[in-house]
């Protein structure tokens, strides 16, 4: 046997401990698509069929395709809450918290809604607009009752107002006393 051919034990052990390592991240990554199956299929039990949702849709007027939402930070101090106040500074838009999730909501009508009210890309639709409605919980059809909506900015102030401590409180830039807000 020439000297290439001796077996080094603690090589060997390595290679095996890299082997069952790798045979591990399979199993897992195996576990997860069947997850990822399952889930899907649940979701596909659940889905509506097109033609009843495209019956919905037609009532309904595309009111999902007239706004965007962006998942936010829940504020936890004064400059979390000056950036939301930032956000209500501007038109159309309003924040809400749903399931204790933050969410600023916009409202802007998609630029693929045909005067129709149908999608002018529905084939190429991206996937969040695959997804909505498919469950009988959108603004159709589903009661929405958010935790809270702030349309303004002294809304938030005022709920600022109870979750802040006073320090961080006397830190939040207030409304001016006197002005009328937002028309
Ligand atoms: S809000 Fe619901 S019913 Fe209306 S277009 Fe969207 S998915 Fe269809
Ligand atoms: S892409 Fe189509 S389905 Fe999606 S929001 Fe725009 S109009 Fe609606």
């Amino acid at each position: 046997m020439s000297g290439s051919d001796e077996i080094d034990p603690e090589a060997e052990i390595e290679e095996r401990e890299e082997e069952t390592e790798g045979m591990d991240a399979e199993e897992e990554e195996d576990e997860e698509h069947e997850e990822d199956d399952e889930k899907e299929e649940e979701e596909e039990e659940d889905a509506l069929p097109p033609e009843k949702l495209a019956e919905m849709c037609a009532k309904c007027g595309g009111r999902c395709c007239t706004y965007y939402t962006v998942m936010l930070d829940e504020p936890e101090d004064a400059d979390d809450f000056d950036e939301l106040r930032w956000f209500l500074a501007h038109e159309d838009c309003y924040v809400y918290v749903d399931e204790s999730e933050w969410h600023l909501n916009v409202i802007s009508r998609c630029r693929f809604l045909g005067e129709d009210t149908r999608c002018a890309i529905y084939d190429h639709r991206p996937d969040v607009c695959r997804e909505f409605g498919h469950d009988e919980e959108c603004e159709f059809t589903g009661e929405f009752d958010f935790e809270h909506t702030f349309n303004t900015i002294m809304e938030l102030e005022a709920y600022a107002k109870k979750v802040l401590s006073p320090e961080e409180l006397e830190k939040l830039p207030r409304f001016p006393k006197g002005h009328k807000g937002p028309a």
